[in-house]
């Protein structure tokens, strides 16, 4: 008989829009490392004073706190309550005074392990609403001035910063307290990255990042990457069901989460490392924001967007592939013999958006996110996806061109795809001719774009976006590659040359 535990998790709310929520990036770097400082093992194994051990059976994920307590400690329920409630005092009060304007939520559950508790019964609680919640305390004064950095929360004094004095909120202050602090937390997303990788850190701002761009792209655009699992839910849940019965499935319900956040920090680095840009001014191309269990955001300049997102997925998807193989095996198995469905590994989609450098980068993560779920809802959550978004050529509305399945678009070793190797060829047609194509495009459609191609002699880069030649006319006919013209147009703007 294992021995049951119970489990208390807690989470910052909307992670990505706190972190986000002041203008610069050095803001978003110190809260980004006050929030590693904060829920380190350490810092937290040290304010639970034995009244519980942090989780071992936990993944790492940005922002997220899990500890437990074995469930024979307590008499009864209430006695286990009573206990939870302890915690989570503890911990909240901890978040709070490192994080001042971020709001937490906690669930617990107990079980013999943390997948199955996780699976039926945090996700549910989660789901539904039932989580005791923490949330910066409300304004004393109810005339308070609001703070000038952030524009959300009441100043609670004023305090110099880099442009002169500011009346600041207290989690403002904190980002400018840490604004002194050159080095990034070793346990922040950047900190684990830059040790990963060991190249120099990335710029000090959004500005001097998009400046590591080539002259071509003007040096001013940035894109905001958001990467999120695809049935990982599933993935879990069956595990949680199955691995009851099964021994060696029990074994796996331990470490595969662990095994999980480890695919996503290695694929990033992977990712990371592989822009061309990195080898060539030597010093990490990107900042990540937050990098959690199967989800990640980063900030990297345009041109390298591509590159850096199909590299991200198609590693995820092998690392992950490796991770769960035998796992997965013994899964469809047993599944197989009940008459359920076969599961495919979990794998990743992403929304990408691109606009100029100084965009608010709170709008650009709300719209990578929109993309993202665009992405998912595409291939049903099920496979490798991705939509993207020129805010600069488009607008900040939703785009009119579909998302693509990550098949249609895979590069590297080789394995590159007709769409890919077709969307190489188009970028080498003069911008200014794309830009005309594009407009006679939306002008009079596919036929007048094909003799305008065909009259300034790129004929042959524009063929494989378009419907067989003699179906021109026809409406509805499929492109040839599966990509049209259109949103072939929109990827060449950034698509990276041979
Ligand atoms: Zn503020």
């Amino acid at each position: 008989m294992t021995e049951a535990y119970v489990y208390v998790d807690f989470g910052a709310v909307r992670i990505q829009q706190y972190l986000t929520r002041t203008p610069g990036l050095r803001g978003h770097r110190a809260a980004s490392n006050s929030l590693a400082r904060a829920t380190a093992d350490a810092s937290i194994e040290g304010l639970l004073g034995g009244l519980a051990e942090v989780n071992p059976e936990a993944g790492k994920a940005d922002g997220v706190v899990s500890v437990r307590f074995p469930a024979a400690g307590t008499a009864d329920r209430s006695e286990r309550e009573q206990r939870v409630r302890q915690v989570q005092d503890g911990v909240f009060a901890h978040l709070r005074k490192a994080l001042p304007g971020a709001e937490f939520a906690s669930v617990w559950g107990e079980g013999e392990s943390y997948l199955a508790v996780h699976a039926q019964v945090l996700q549910p609680k989660l789901r539904t609403g039932r989580v005791r919640h923490d949330l910066p305390p409300v304004a004393e004064f109810p005339l308070a001035v609001p703070c000038r950095m952030c524009h959300t929360d009441p100043a609670a004094g004023s305090e110099p910063v880099p442009e002169g004095r500011l009346a600041l909120c207290l989690d403002c202050s904190m980002r400018n307290v840490s604004r002194r602090e050159t080095v990034t937390d070793p346990r922040s997303p950047e900190g684990q990255l830059l040790e990963d990788i060991g190249l120099k850190p990335a710029p000090e701002d959004f500005a001097s990042l998009a400046a590591l761009g080539t002259a071509a792209t003007g040096r001013n655009h940035l894109a905001t990457v958001a990467v999120d699992g695809n049935a990982f839910g599933a993935f879990f849940t069956a595990l949680a069901d199955e691995g009851s019965r099964e021994v060696e499935l029990s074994k796996a319900k331990g470490t595969v989460s662990e095994a999980l956040s480890a695919a996503t920090r290695t694929a990033l680095a992977d990712a990371a490392l592989d822009l061309s840009l990195a080898m060539e001014v030597e010093r990490l191309c990107l900042v990540p924001h937050v990098v959690g269990g199967d989800d990640v955001l980063v900030s990297l300049p345009a041109e390298q967007a591509w590159r850096f997102t199909l590299t991200f997925l198609q590693e995820f998807e092998h690392r992950v592939s490796e991770a769960t193989a035998d796992t997965l095996d013994t899964l469809n198995r047993l599944r197989t013999g009940r008459g359920l469905d076969e599961l495919e590994a979990p794998t990743a989609s992403a929304g990408v958006v691109f606009a100029h450098a100084s965009h608010p980068l709170n709008l650009l993560v709300e719209s990578a996110g929109q993309r993202l779920s665009e992405a998912k809802r595409a291939y049903g959550g099920r496979r490798a996806s991705v939509q993207w978004l020129d805010i600069t050529a488009d607008g900040p509305e939703a785009p009119a061109h579909p998302p693509l399945e990550l098949s249609v678009l895979r590069t590297g070793d080789g394995r590159e795809t007709a769409t890919a190797a077709a969307l190489s060829q188009l970028v080498t047609v003069p911008a200014s001719h794309l830009a005309r194509l594009t407009e006679a495009l939306h002008g009079s459609g596919p036929l007048t774009a094909a003799a305008l191609a065909h009259r300034v002699g790129h004929l042959d880069a524009v063929r494989p976006f378009l419907p067989p030649l003699d179906q021109l006319d026809r409406p509805g006919q499929e492109p040839v590659c599966g990509v049209g013209l259109g949103a072939a147009l929109n990827l060449a703007r950034w698509w990276p040359c041979a």
